[in-house]
């Protein structure tokens, strides 16, 4: 199959300007559909086409399905890339650009299903060699009896998970057995109405780990690589707030180890495309928690130490390209660190959308931005706060601090309110700079300063 000639853009901000680039790169023509509230932003101006999908809402745009095949349809898109969240992982989604005569930039819909129910993706993982986190044998059952059963046998503290979350919702821990009946009931209720799937199952609840993740490319004729880890474990309420790679003091034996595993599983599962597996990392082993059938917001950092651009060998794979490396091809050069830069209040993380009315980005050695954001660019209030990603690259990861630092110093957004400064604290941090914090390190730390007010 030859190369596209234009593709659909399914997605807004930051994300929507990358996969821009990746395409006018390989000189592929651009169509973005945008929200009325996204209408004048200059990313949307840059695309060679853009047609207006629905209101502010994201409801009535961004998941709106309907609208964006006719988008597709009317310019003569040939594929359609979904970026990350929205409808990325939506495997009905997939389904209908590809029975709509549109290819889909992303797995398959079926390993999208597949991955999508984390029951069915930890069994997958077993059968893979994918080393998970203990608990229930899939779903677990109706009887408490054998409830109880099973937690004693995995150990407390467990977390009772439901199949179909997502984001951070639909988790419960458990300490003790008289708690036990009754989490598992509340937490598979809430499953049902936020996942509408009730399943739930029990893993045993690790303490301290960090969040490490494994990057993978794959294409159709089953060739798999890994290019290596990042580290995400500097998280709030779930979400990650800075990503580096490679992750530090893990060794490279041990990264490769489970690089391997993760390349194999994907050749197992017939993985198409750029996907991550989490992991969580506690006693140096992994252990698997989910995977992304998607790019990821911090695919740059993996992107700074291999040379790889992720994006453009997404498009390519998808494309019907034999992927272009081999693993062996594949080396890991320097550290990479990438900050995210919300509009919200530093310290309260209150979201603060409004116009920016004055803009001057960092620059130097080593420093990417990735952002749609200008000077006089208004930050609509109807989506996720993330507005700018910088990325530090250095030879060491301490370079790519001092870096950091610096750009950080250099950046200024004025108008709205941003984390930078907490970020600037957190460079600063004697931990963070130490490096291998576990993922409860942020919020220890900020709930130790009094700054938690809700
Ligand atoms: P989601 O899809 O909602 O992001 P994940 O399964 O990826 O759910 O888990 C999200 C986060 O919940 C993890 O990054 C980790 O902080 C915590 N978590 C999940 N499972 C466990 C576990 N078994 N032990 C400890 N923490 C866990």
């Amino acid at each position: 199959m030859a190369m596209f000639e234009k593709i659909l853009i399914a997605n807004r901000g930051e994300i929507a300007l990358r996969i821009q680039r990746a395409c006018r790169e390989l000189g592929i023509k651009t169509v973005v559909v945008h929200s009325e509230a996204d209408r004048d932003a200059k990313y949307v101006k840059l695309a060679d086409e853009s047609v207006c999908i629905g209101p502010a809402s994201s409801s009535l745009s961004y998941l709106n399905v309907p609208a964006i095949i006719s988008a597709a349809e009317v310019t003569d898109a040939q594929a359609i890339h979904p970026g990350y969240g929205f409808l990325s992982e939506n495997a009905d989604f997939a389904e209908r650009v590809e029975s709509s005569g549109f290819v889909f930039i992303g797995p398959r819909a079926e390993t999208i299903r597949l991955m999508g129910d984390k029951v069915s993706a930890k069994n997958a993982m077993k059968e893979a060699m994918v080393p998970c986190v203990p608990g229930s044998e899939g779903e677990l059952p109706d009887d408490p009896k054998e409830i109880v059963k099973i937690a004693r046998a995995v150990g407390y503290p467990v977390i009772i998970k439901a199949a179909g979350g997502g984001g951070g919702r639909g988790m419960r821990v458990v300490h003790t057995e008289a708690a036990l009946v009754n989490a598992v009931g509340m937490t598979r209720q809430e499953a049902g109405s936020f996942f509408n799937n009730p399943a739930v199952y029990m893993e045993k609840y690790l303490e301290n780990p960090r969040h490490v993740e494994i990057q993978v490319l794959a294409d159709e004729y089953k060739n798999a690589i890994y290019l290596g880890e990042r580290d995400c474990s500097m998280q709030r309420r779930h979400q990650k707030v800075i990503e580096e790679a490679p992750a530090p003091h893990i060794p490279a034996r041990l990264i490769a180890r489970i690089g391997e595993r993760c390349a194999e599983a994907c050749r197992k599962i017939g993985y198409r495309g750029a996907g991550t597996f989490e992991f969580l990392y506690e006693n140096n082993e992994f252990y698997f928690i989910e995977m992304n059938t998607r790019v990821q917001v911090e695919h740059p950092v993996t992107e700074m130490i291999t040379g790889v651009d992720i994006v453009q060998e997404q498009i390519r794979v998808a494309a019907g390209e034999k992927l272009r490396y081999k693993q062996k091809d594949i080396v890991f050069r320097g550290h990479a660190i990438e900050c995210r830069i919300n509009a919200e209040d530093p310290f309260t993380f209150v979201p603060c959308p409004g116009k920016i009315e004055f803009y001057h980005p960092p620059g130097g050695p080593g420093i990417r931005v990735d952002t749609h954001i200008y000077q006089g660019y208004t930050v609509p209030s109807h989506y996720d706060s993330m507005v700018a990603k910088v990325i530090a690259y250095g030879d060491t990861r301490d370079q790519a601090i001092r870096r950091m630092r610096i750009a950080l110093s250099e950046m200024s957004i004025q108008g709205i309110k941003t984390n930078i400064p907490l970020h600037q604290e957190l460079m600063q941090d004697a931990r963070f700079v130490e490096g291998g914090t576990s993922i409860h390190y942020l919020e220890q730390k900020l709930a130790d300063k009094g700054e938690v007010k809700l």
